[in-house]
């Protein structure tokens, strides 16, 4: 079996926009069953010559905050039990926020190795906007931009580092 990869973070910091760029068109499986892993989508990925699969956990977006923080939750212990690592992503302009570090909370609690990747770093020049997510306790963040595809390769790089 391929070793997995999750992708986990609070809605809107650009996980499935990662996880298209990662995986393309290997799309392997859509959950379809009913429940809470109705919206994790799987997909197989390759960083040289390593192949892996993907899991974005994107999960159950409601416009609630209790409701969106259980569903990162849930989605989020759901991915931590499957995966091999975990890809903890945040959000370079929103800086840290309390889903952020409710999240942080449940990694910190798995065994599994977490990456911490910062989107949204359109600009190498705003590298320095990656520095308050120290704070989340993750070691170096990965500066990372899915929609000019910057990044991709350090990211692939440090999370398959771990397998
Ligand atoms: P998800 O909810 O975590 O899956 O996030 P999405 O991938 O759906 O992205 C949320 C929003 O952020 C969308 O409007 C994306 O176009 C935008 N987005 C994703 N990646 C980037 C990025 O690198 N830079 C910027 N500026 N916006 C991004
Ligand atoms: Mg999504």
């Amino acid at each position: 079996a391929r070793p997995i990869i999750a992708i986990v973070g609070r809605p809107n910091v650009g996980k499935s926009t990662i996880f298209n760029r990662i995986v393309g068109d290997r799309l392997a499986i859509v959950e379809d069953k009913p429940g809470v892993t109705r919206d994790r989508l799987y997909g197989v990925g390759e960083w040289l010559n390593q192949s892996f699969s993907v899991i974005d956990t994107g999960g159950i977006e409601i416009d609630e905050e209790d409701a969106i923080l259980k569903s990162v939750r849930i989605q989020a212990e759901l991915a931590i039990e499957e995966a091999d690592v975990i890809v903890f992503m945040v959000d370079a302009k929103a800086g840290v926020t309390p889903s952020d570090e409710e999240v942080a909370q449940l990694l910190f609690r798995s065994k599994k190795p977490v990456v911490l990747a910062v989107n949204k770093v359109d600009n190498l020049q705003r590298q320095d906007e990656i520095y308050e997510f120290y704070s989340l306790g993750f070691g170096d963040p990965i500066a990372i931009s899915g929609s000019h595809g910057i990044g991709i390769g350090d990211l692939l790089e440090a999370a398959c580092s771990h397998f």
